[in-house]
């Protein structure tokens, strides 16, 4: 949480000396707070209070990134326990575990089957993020395993190894790719500090409970590592929410800065659906990255699914951009119909002219992201502005026809709209589940 101007100033030498540019400390201070002014402004200023000040404005939860470059994956940084308080800002990054010990062209494919784990759904390209290698103590096959892997994916990389040896092997491999090292234990925390703060890559932290955790956070800290993610070391389901809770809670609402890091979780169950059930119970509560063995598309869309809902901002609908779209290859003869740019709304409606095989096109009216109903309810579906998509989309172009299409719903626009557009208007079904029959049936171009 951000600091007041008077907690900064307490922080100041008070000599209001004016060399930072303004008057007084005072003053320094509510600048400092508004950010219009940075603290090296100011050269009087001691370290103790360099420290304290840059320390107390540090996020709650650090952001840690994995990766580099467009496929980097950040967690962390979130600011609140409940999505309805504000949002979740960073997505719990999906890591499909991978065995070391499998035999070259196994684990090629494994990874590769990974790598196609990408879907699109509402207009939004959802994925896994991370290739979790999976190692033994024997150093040799887990360095030549990584470098493998990162042969085969531009993912990033998580290296679970407690072995230091093995690790330090494998990271010489794939440091330019900055892994997430896992994991430094009680046992071997200076050795894998050496190694994260070597390579400069994040190190995962595990513990038995969450004061050995704590403890070792600040060890581990103290050996020059920062860039930490925690695992409580619970794999029971009910012992993991429940750490994740008090990891988050500490974080956020004690500023305990040992436990002020993203977490990592693995799941643990027998059966591909409880995999699924774990994974996504995890995503919710509130895992930064998640390690999962599940590496079937209809698992993974199921857990994506679900994150994509958790992480969407409450207060932004999904949306698309308004404008002309279309269904198949629809030509000057093919139907027109109109929707609004809220995605759920848009894309039941392209699914189901989709599943009608009657290439058309769709007259997308920006209603700032709202469902049919609500947008006429708030005067954003109107005659006037669906009359101005037509003008503004050009399908006036597109086909020789002048009829268009508007949901059953809002039948009652159909007067006005005539009116305002010049168009014959068509009312649609009331559900879109209806179309297909309509368009089959009713639409005569
Ligand atoms: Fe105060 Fe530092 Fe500004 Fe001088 S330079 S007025 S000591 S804040």
């Amino acid at each position: 949480m951000a600091l007041t101007g008077l907690e900064i100033y307490k922080h100041l030498p008070k000599t209001n000396c004016g060399e930072c540019g303004v008057p007084t400390c005072l003053a320094f201070a509510m600048k400092l707070a508004q950010k219009q002014t940075s603290l090296d402004k100011c050269p009087h200023v001691t370290e103790q209070a360099k420290e304290a000040l840059e320390g107390a404005s540090a996020p709650p939860i650090k952001l840690i990134t994995i990766g580099v470059g467009d496929n980097k994956v950040e967690a962390g940084n979130e600011t609140v326990l409940f999505r309805h308080e504000e949002t979740f800002y960073h997505p719990t990054a999906l890591a499909v575990s991978v065995d070391a010990a499998l035999p070259e062209s196994e684990l090629a494919a494994r990874v590769k089957q990974i790598n196609g784990l990408v879907f699109d759904r509402v207009g939004q390209r959802i994925g896994v993020g991370l290739v979790a290698l999976r190692g033994s103590a024997d150093a040799a096959q887990f360095a030549a395993a990584a470098k493998a892997v990162a042969a085969n994916t531009d993912l990033g990389l998580v290296l679970l190894n407690d072995d230091p040896a093995a690790m330090e092997a494998a990271v010489k491999e794939v440091a330019a790719r900055k892994p997430l090292i896992y994991a430094a234990t009680a046992a071997n925390a200076d050795e894998m500090a050496r190694i994260a703060k070597a390579s400069s890559c994040p190190l995962a932290i595990r513990a038995d409970s969450l004061s050995d955790l704590a403890a070792l956070s600040q060890k581990v800290q103290g050996l020059g590592v920062t860039d930490l993610v925690l695992d409580s070391g619970a794999r029971e389901p009910v012992k993991v929410l429940g750490d994740q809770t008090l990891i988050r809670r500490a974080a956020l609402r004690k500023k305990f800065r040992p436990l002020g890091f993203p977490t990592i979780v693995f799941t643990s169950a027998n059966s591909p659906e409880d995999e699924v059930m774990q994974a996504t119970q995890y995503v919710a509560k509130y895992a930064g990255i998640l390690v999962t063995n599940a590496v079937e598309p209809w698992q993974l869309i199921a857990i994506l699914t679900a994150r994509q809902n958790i992480f969407t901002d409450p207060q932004k609908p999904i949306q698309l951009e308004a404008g002309l779209y279309q269904v198949g290859e629809p030509t000057a003869t093919s139907p027109v119909l109109t929707t609004t740019n809220f995605s759920l709304t848009y894309f039941t409606v392209e699914g189901d002219v989709e599943a009608s095989r009657v290439p058309s096109w769709i007259v997308v009216v920006d209603t700032e992201g709202t469902s049919v109903l609500t947008a006429w309810a708030s005067e954003k579906f109107t005659a006037d502005t669906i009359a101005a998509a037509i003008k503004k989309t050009g399908v006036e172009e597109k086909v020789s026809h002048r009829k268009i299409v508007i949901p059953g719903g809002v039948a009652v626009l159909s007067g006005k709209l005539q009116e305002a557009s010049g168009w014959q208007v068509l009312v649609g079904p009331r559900e879109s589940s209806g179309i297909p029959t309509y368009l089959k049936s009713t639409w005569q171009g």
